[in-house]
């Protein structure tokens, strides 16, 4: 009754139930989820021992667990049960020994322990995944007494330090670190601040080498509030280490480095520039940053060069270029300039980055460079126009001499024609002997052959020798329409300069040449006048077809001319403005020139006069010179228009001695009456500044009527424009006031006798 009711509680027992016989473990009843579990009828079941559905279970363990299960009465054990369709599933069995009616049996209990066992699974799998995080991280965690004792570390210590962790349990903290003494520190800042954070120390190696690591570390404390251990971790950052000295390295040799480098943001705002980019603009980084490089460059890269640089870089190409580029001082420097992009891992440009080298000296050197190369080509080129031209120059007199003279060989012809043959031949022999020595000056210019000889020259009268040998030239006398003239200061004194004479003279018989050569008409004016310290500029001034503004300097090159074509207009060697260029530098001088084209030239050159003579002496001199001169104008009669009586009385002193007839008139007016009413008027002296009528109004008023008669204007020297009016209103001729005795009476004797 007793087994029944058991029974009956044991077929609603949601675990399934055996009863085994003993020793042979004999299935002798089961309940329901007995057979439920394992797939069996009730009645196969009871044909069954353990062993048949306990596959691990083997005759000789089931024969043990009989033994043993008598003594201990009761036993827990997992093991697996097989189903009749073979799966397997494992089990936890209690087994429990009793005596029934004298026998002995098991009863046990067996519950599918499947769930339990996948969820055990999963923990453990997940317990060694984590083990081997822990074993793997580049964190090493440790825990520590406060003695200093490392109590516990991670596995991955092994791997930081190559410490196995069981050597070091128990050991002191000291061992750790590459400078023991760094404990001590750490320990103090421990226990002032309860923790340490992102502290650097070096640990140590195995092997004795420094690791550098980032230690945290804190302490814990007990319930009691009373500090228990130490916890900690430690983690490599040689990685770190490494890139943050590349870093600086790299920034170091940015910073340093002498090309000027900018970096901008994908917008182009600059986000760094090196020192030496601020040392070359000029700029404060604060003036730089934030700015885009067109802001900062003020508008002076052209928009195309931006555009093109931009086009480059969103193709994702590197831009190369040359720029010329004013800076913030105004200086002009030249920069060689390469500008990058900077990808990010989307291949988007995150960063440009442009390099900067200025290149202006490169760039001179390149532009002499080509220039010598140019000028060696040119040189060339002039060399065979120089010979074309010398081959030129030399065969038309030598033409000429070799022509005449064979025909002064026929002989028939009358005394004067052979002279005019004979005249033609020695000044085309003489235009030969120029050309020639114009060349031996210059190779000796070239070959710094050529020396100077300086003595102490009296420069009026100088100037006034060179004047009056032109003067009388047949090229000057013969042309009608060109006014020949001197233009001097008041000769007061004599002016003592130290100069070469025939070197000097050379100079002004090649400057007045060359004026004569390319003034047809108007004037050509020689002279000089008195600067500030001593200074005088010598001026040889022309009206002629002037010198383009791009040809002024190389005129002064040997060989050159203005037309350097065969065809040239002019003739001439191209040496003499060389010539003249070389021997005032060695007389310390320099010849320089202005000019506007089609209206003349005018070269001039400064030098110092060493003393003046006392003024008596000086006009002495004239005194003398002008006793000297011969000039009868004897029944001529000269009008002077001159309101001013005491200049009126030194032009009559001076005219008293050469006898004419002289007349008065006070102003313009007067002039014009004195004309007409007084018969024979020969020559009218004009003042241009007088009363009631101008000098400039009566010339013209003169002019109606009368074409022929001289007049010549008086202007002030200093006013240039008068004597271009005076020329204009009809004047011939004009003197500078004060009046030179000399320039006086050469006009008088030009237009009187
Ligand atoms: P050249 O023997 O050809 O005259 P120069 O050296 O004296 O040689 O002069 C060089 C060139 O300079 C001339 O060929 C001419 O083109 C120009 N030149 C010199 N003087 C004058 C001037 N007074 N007016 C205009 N051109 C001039």
């Amino acid at each position: 009754r007793k087994l029944r009711r058991t029974q009956f509680t044991l077929d609603h027992y949601s675990q399934s139930v055996f009863w085994l016989s003993l020793p042979e473990l004999r299935v002798i009843d089961v309940n329901p989820e007995a057979c439920l579990s394992l797939g069996y009828g009730k009645e196969e079941l009871l044909k069954l021992k353990v062993f048949d559905f306990s596959p691990q279970m083997s005759k000789e363990m089931a024969g043990k667990f009989a033994v043993e299960i008598q003594t201990a009465k009761s036993s827990t054990i997992e093991s697996v049960h097989k189903k009749k369709n073979g799966e397997e599933f494992p089990v936890e069995i209690t087994a429990n020994y009793i005596q029934f009616e004298g026998n002995p049996y098991v009863v046990a209990f067996a519950r599918n322990i499947s769930a339990r066992k996948a969820y055990e699974a999963q923990i453990s799998k997940s317990e060694a995944e984590y083990r081997k995080i822990f074993e793997n991280v580049a964190y090493v965690f440790y825990e520590a007494s406060l003695e200093g004792m490392l109590v516990n570390v991670t596995p991955s210590v092994e791997r930081l330090t190559k410490y196995r962790r069981e050597d070091l349990i128990g050991k002191p903290m000291e061992i750790f670190y590459f400078d023991p003494a760094v404990r001590n520190s750490l320990l103090n800042a421990l226990y002032e601040k309860g923790e340490v954070l992102e502290y650097e120390v070096d640990v140590k190696d195995i092997d004795g080498s420094p690791i550098p690591c980032s230690l945290n570390t804190r302490i814990i404390f007990g319930e009691d509030g009373k500090p228990e251990r130490i916890v900690g971790s430690l983690s490599d950052i040689r990685h770190r280490k490494q890139a943050e000295r590349q870093v600086r390295q790299l920034s170091t040799a940015l910073q340093q480095s002498p090309v000027s480098v900018i970096i901008t943001d994908a917008e182009t705002k600059i986000l760094y520039v090196n020192d030496i980019f601020t040392v070359f603009s000029g700029m404060k980084p604060e003036e730089i940053i934030g700015k885009t490089p067109y802001e900062i460059t003020r508008g002076q890269v052209p928009l195309k060069d931006y555009n093109d640089l931009w086009d480059t870089l969103k193709n994702g190409e590197i831009w190369k270029g040359e720029l010329e580029y004013v800076r913030k001082d105004g200086k002009k420097v030249w920069l060689s300039i390469t500008v990058s992009p900077v990808t990010d891992d989307k291949s988007q440009s995150s960063n440009f980055v442009g390099i900067l080298e200025e290149i202006t000296d490169r760039k001179i050197a390149e532009q002499n460079l080509r220039k010598a190369k140019e000028q060696a080509e040119k040189s060339d080129h002039l060399k065979s126009a120089f010979l074309a031209n010398m081959s030129h120059e030399i065969r038309t007199p030598m033409n000429a001499i070799l022509g005449f003279s064979s025909l002064l060989k026929e002989g028939d012809m009358d005394q004067e024609q052979s002279e005019y043959y004979i005249d033609i031949i020695n000044s085309k022999g003489r235009d030969l002997l120029r050309i020639i020595s114009d060349i031996i000056d210059i190779s000796r210019i070239e070959t710094g052959d050529l020396y100077i000889k300086t003595e102490p020259v009296e420069i009026f009268s100088f100037v006034h020798e060179v004047f009056a040998e032109f003067k009388e030239d047949a090229q000057v006398k013969s042309r009608s329409n060109l006014q020949f003239r001197l233009n001097l200061p008041d000769p007061a004194r004599k002016v003592i300069v130290n100069a070469d004479p025939a070197r000097l003279k050379q100079v002004f018989v090649n400057l007045i040449q060359n004026a004569l050569k390319f003034t047809t008409d108007g004037y050509i004016e020689v002279g000089f006048e008195f600067q500030e310290n001593n200074n005088m500029q010598f001026f040889v001034r022309d009206s002629g077809i002037g010198i383009p503004e791009s040809k002024k300097e190389i005129i002064f090159e040997r060989f050159r001319q203005i037309d350097d074509s065969h065809t040239r207009e002019y003739g001439g060697t191209g040496l003499g403005l060389a010539i003249c260029k070389n021997l005032l530098d060695l007389m310390g001088s320099k010849l320089s020139l202005t000019s506007a084209e089609g209206q003349g030239s005018e070269f001039i050159f400064n030098m110092k006069y060493i003393k003046t003579e006392s003024p008596d002496e000086s006009l002495e001199v004239e005194e003398t010179k002008l006793a000297r001169v011969n000039l009868d104008l004897k029944g001529k009669k000269i009008l002077i228009a001159e309101d001013d009586g005491s200049s009126y009385i030194f032009l009559e002193s001076l005219l008293k001695r050469f006898s004419p007839e002289i007349i008065w008139a006070k102003s313009g007016r007067q002039a014009l009456d004195l004309l007409n009413n007084t018969g024979g008027i020969d020559l009218i002296l004009m003042d241009i500044r007088m009363p009631e009528m101008n000098g400039l109004t009566a010339t013209r008023e003169i002019r109606k009527t009368n074409a022929d008669i001289p007049i010549i204007a008086q202007t002030a020297y200093a006013q240039v424009t008068d004597r271009k009016l005076a020329l204009e209103s009809g004047c011939s001729d004009y003197l500078s006031k004060p009046v030179s005795p000399v320039e006086l009476i050469h006009l008088l004797a030009k237009y009187l006798v």
